[in-house]
C-alpha cells in the first residue's frame, strides 16, 4: 500500500483547506438566510452561485472526476483528501461542483453515455449549470435488494414508455434538476441480473409528476428527497443507456465512487465535530473545572481520534485499491468503508452533540443536521445489513469456497 501525498496532492490539499476556511465555513449563515428568504426550501442561493465562481477560476473544479477528458483527471486517492475537506460543511461539495448525487451521475455518463447524451447532460451538468438526480428506489418493494424494482420500460416504435412509483429520488425538488437517471425494467422475464435498464427522463417530460418530499428526522434538508410518479412518460430510445438489461451493470459501475465519496465526506464531518468539542469544552466550566478536564469528555475525544483515523486509512486503502485494481477487486474494500465510514462519523457527531449540551441539538451548531446526515448514509446507497451479507458472503468464498 502507498498512502503518501505528492507534493501536487499537498498543494491541492491546501487550497481546499483554504477555500473551505475562507469561503464555504463563512458562507453557511448566508446560505441558509438566503434559501429561508426565498421560502422555498430548494432555492438555489446566489451565495452557491459566488462560491461556484470563486472555486471554477481557482481550478478547484470536477476535482472528483478521474476522466481527463472531462474533469480533474485525479485518482481516487488524490481525490479522497479533497473530499475530507469538502465533507467539513453541507454546502462545501457544491461549491466545488463534487456534491452528490451529481458526481454519481456525471461518472455514469463519462463511461457509459453516447456522445450525444454526453453533449446534452454532461456538459451543463460539468459546467455546473444543472443538477440532477438518481431514481431507483420505490416505496412498494424492498429496494435494498435491487432486483425488486417494478417501474417499467417498454419500448414502443422510436420511444420507451415509462411507468412508475419512485421516492427517495433526492435532489429532484431543487430548482435547476433538470435530469434523471431512472432505473426500471425492460424484460421482467428475463435473468433476474438482465431486466433492469437505466434511461435519461428530463424532468419536465410529460406524465413525470412530484407527489411530495420527503423529510429526514422530521425535518427537510433542503435535499429535495422526491416521491415521484412516472406515468406513460414517453422519451426516445436514444436516452437508454448502453443496452436493455444493463441496468445493474451500470448501477455497479455509478455506486463504486459515489460510496467511496460519501465516506471520504464523512471523515471531514467527524473531523469538523471533533474541533468543534474540543473548542467547546476548553470553554466551559462544570463541577469545578473545564469540561476538557473530565476524564469521560478526554475519553470522547481520544475515541473520536482513533476511530477517525481507522476508518480513514480503510478509505485510502480502498481508494488505492480502486485505482490499482479496479472497483471490482476493490468489491470488499468498497463494502468495508460503506460500513465503517457512517458509524463513525455518527459516534463521534454524537459525542459532540452530548459535550454541547442542548446546543448541540439545536440550530446553533452544525451538529443536529450532520448527525441527521451521518444517519442516513446507513440506509442510503444501501444499508449496513446489505454490505455486511456481501462482506460475509466474500469472506465466506475466500476461506470456504463452497459456502460463499
Ligand atoms: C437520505 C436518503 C437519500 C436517498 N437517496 C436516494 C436516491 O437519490 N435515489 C434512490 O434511488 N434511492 C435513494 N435512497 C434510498 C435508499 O437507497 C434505500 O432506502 C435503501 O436502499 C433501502 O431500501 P428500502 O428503503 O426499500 O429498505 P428495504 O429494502 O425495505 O430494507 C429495510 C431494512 O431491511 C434490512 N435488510 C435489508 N436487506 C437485509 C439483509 N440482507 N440482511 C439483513 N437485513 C436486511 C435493512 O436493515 C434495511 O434497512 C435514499 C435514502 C435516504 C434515507
Amino acid at each position: 500500500m502507498e498512502f503518501a501525498f505528492t507534493d501536487k496532492m499537498r498543494g491541492l490539499q491546501d487550497q481546499v483547506r483554504a477555500f473551505m476556511e475562507d469561503e464555504v465555513l463563512p458562507a453557511e449563515p448566508l446560505y441558509r438566510d438566503q434559501v429561508h428568504a426565498s421560502g422555498n426550501p430548494y432555492h438555489h442561493p446566489q451565495v452557491m452561485e459566488d462560491l461556484k465562481d470563486k472555486a471554477r477560476s481557482a481550478g478547484l473544479w470536477n476535482l472528483f472526476l478521474p476522466d481527463p477528458e472531462w474533469g480533474a483527471g485525479l485518482s481516487n486517492l488524490e481525490y479522497a483528501p479533497l473530499a475530507e475537506l469538502m465533507g467539513r460543511s453541507v454546502i462545501g461539495p457544491e461549491a466545488f461542483n463534487c456534491s452528490a448525487p451529481d458526481t454519481g451521475n456525471m461518472e455514469v455518463l463519462t463511461q457509459f453515455g453516447t456522445r450525444a447524451q454526453q453533449e446534452e447532460w454532461l456538459v451543463p451538468l460539468l459546467a455546473g449549470e444543472i443538477r440532477s438526480c438518481f431514481s431507483m428506489t420505490e416505496p412498494e418493494v424492498a429496494s435494498s435488494d435491487a432486483r425488486n424494482i417494478q417501474s417499467r420500460i417498454e419500448r414502443d416504435g422510436d420511444q420507451y414508455v415509462i411507468n412508475g412509483r419512485k421516492w427517495w429520488t433526492s435532489g429532484a425538488a431543487r430548482e435547476r434538476c433538470k435530469i434523471s437517471i431512472f432505473m426500471g425494467k425492460t424484460d421482467p422475464d428475463g435473468e433476474p441480473y438482465r431486466q433492469q435498464s437505466m434511461i435519461l427522463v428530463p424532468l419536465d417530460t410529460r406524465g413525470v409528476e412530484h407527489v411530495r418530499n420527503l423529510s429526514v428526522f422530521g425535518y427537510d434538508e433542503g435535499e429535495g428527497h422526491s416521491e415521484m410518479t412516472f406515468t406513460d412518460v414517453r422519451v426516445p430510445v436514444s436516452n437508454l443507456l448502453q443496452e436493455e438489461g444493463d441496468g445493474f451493470r451500470i448501477a455497479q459501475g455509478r455506486l463504486g465512487p459515489g460510496r467511496i465519496h460519501h465516506c471520504m465526506r464523512l471523515i471531514g464531518m467527524a473531523e469538523r465535530a471533533v474541533e468543534l468539542m474540543c473548542r467547546r469544552v476548553v470553554q466551559r466550566t462544570a463541577f469545578g473545572k473545564p469540561l476538557a478536564r473530565q476524564g469521560v469528555i478526554q475519553n470522547w475525544i481520544a475515541e473520536s481520534r482513533c476511530e477517525i483515523e481507522q476508518a480513514r486509512l480503510l478509505v485510502l486503502k480502498a481508494a488505492w485499491m480502486m485505482d490499482t485494481v479496479g472497483n471490482k477487486a476493490a468489491k470488499a474494500e468498497i463494502a468495508m468503508i460503506k460500513i465503517v465510514a457512517p458509524r463513525m462519523a455518527q459516534q463521534v457527531i454524537d459525542r459532540a452533540i452530548q459535550a454541547f449540551g442542548g446546543a448541540g441539538v439545536s440550530q446553533d451548531t452544525p451538529l443536529a443536521q450532520h448527525y441527521a446526515h451521518a444517519r442516513t448514509l446507513r440506509l442510503a446507497d444501501g444499508p449496513d445489513e446489505v454490505h455486511l451479507m456481501s462482506l460475509a458472503k466474500q469472506e465466506l468464498f475466500r476461506r470456504v469456497p463452497h459456502e460463499g
